[in-house]
């Protein structure tokens, strides 16, 4: 008899029990979307580099039988991936120069990030870190003290960032003692999160998370990552405000994704929702010119067109900021700062 393998979902409340369930195959995650490869013009592909994780939640919010959804074309690897792409790069913002010690990124004055963690919740075929060699960019235990060092002995940082990979895939513990030590630094005012894991595993936002958050001397951002109304279920939207409840500001980052986002109706819907779970839209992104993902480029000329229909559309306080990555710029580059070409 064949051995039997019971799968029992993982308790709700096991975020990384979920996190576990998250790692799938290619062939896994089509079969659970009740899709094949034939489905796609320029089939899937798999990617031992970069394996699919999908947690159950996300997986949840997609659409079964439709190739299109939105949420879909952000995890699946499709054949478009393996074209040639010439002039794409595996480090397009050049971070590789703004690495003041080892997990620590400073690129603006008042502002350092630390790559807190190399590990995401959920993998997007769009990132601009997939390429990235997590292991030698990482906060380690060892560096984390140099670069904390660093912090400290530069008044004119004010805010602290986590990023990553997603720091929320940090075990409380671990967040608590970072954030212990960065609180610890008296110029310190402000500690941002940025973070995909609240929109791909809500019950991420534990008690230990909230008590944590309300607990600390930090003025308390989190910017969530998320690109589309699909991801803002109602079990996000109630995460959202038990955060806002321990006092922290919320606000959104998105990419404008080809075939995801990339429509005003599309985005203003996604404005509405997060708003309505007490988010605001911070950030639109346009795509970095990283190997692989070319097929998700929008380019400048209709992603201005797509934001100048957004505007008619919604209060100037729904309306992200269209942002690009500028190498060598003292902030984010608003699209509207960029000669037109
Ligand atoms: C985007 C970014 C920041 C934060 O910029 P804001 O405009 O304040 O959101 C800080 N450090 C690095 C390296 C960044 O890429
Ligand atoms: S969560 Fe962010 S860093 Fe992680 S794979 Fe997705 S886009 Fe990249």
């Amino acid at each position: 008899m064949p051995a039997v393998v019971a799968l029992s979902p993982p308790a709700a409340e096991d975020w990384q029990a979920q996190a576990r369930a998250a790692r799938m195959t290619t062939a896994e995650l089509l079969a659970r979307v009740g899709l094949t490869e034939a489905d796609f013009p320029a089939g899937v592909i798999a990617d031992p580099q970069f394996p699919v994780s999908v947690p159950p939640h996300f997986l949840a919010q997609i659409r079964k039988g439709d190739p299109a959804d939105p949420l879909l074309l952000q995890v699946l690897a499709r054949g478009e991936e393996a074209w040639p792409q010439p002039g794409r790069l595996t480090d397009p913002l050049e971070e590789a120069d703004y690495r003041a010690a080892p997990g620590l990124l400073r690129k603006y004055r008042s502002r350092a990030l630390l790559i807190a963690s190399g590990a995401c919740a959920v993998h997007c075929r769009y990132c601009f870190r997939r390429h990235y060699d997590y292991g030698s960019t990482m906060l380690t235990r060892s560096g984390e003290a140099e670069a904390l060092a660093l912090i400290a002995g530069d008044a004119a940082i004010d805010e602290v960032i986590l990023s990553g990979g997603d720091p929320l895939s940090l075990s409380d513990a671990r967040l608590a003692a970072l954030i212990d030590a960065i609180a610890a630094i008296g110029h310190v005012t402000t500690l941002r999160i940025h973070s995909r894991t609240l929109v791909a595993i809500p019950d991420r936002v534990t008690p230990a998370l909230i008590d944590l958050l309300s607990g600390t001397r930090l003025n308390v951002v989190i910017v969530i990552h998320s690109n589309h109304a699909g991801e803002i279920s109602g079990d996000v939207a109630a995460a959202m405000h038990r955060l806002r409840g321990a006092g922290v500001t919320l606000l959104n980052q998105s990419v404008l994704l080809a075939g995801v986002n990339d429509a005003a109706d599309t985005l203003a819907a996604h404005s509405r929702r997060l708003f309505a779970a007490g988010v605001l839209p911070y950030y639109l992104h346009l795509t970095d010119p990283v190997d692989g993902a070319a097929h998700f480029d929008v380019d400048e000329p209709r992603a201005r067109a797509i934001e100048m229909e957004l505007r008619a559309m919604l209060p100037g306080y729904l309306v992200p900021r269209l942002v690009r990555e500028v190498p060598g710029k003292t902030s984010k580059t608003p699209l509207w700062a960029l000669p037109e070409g």
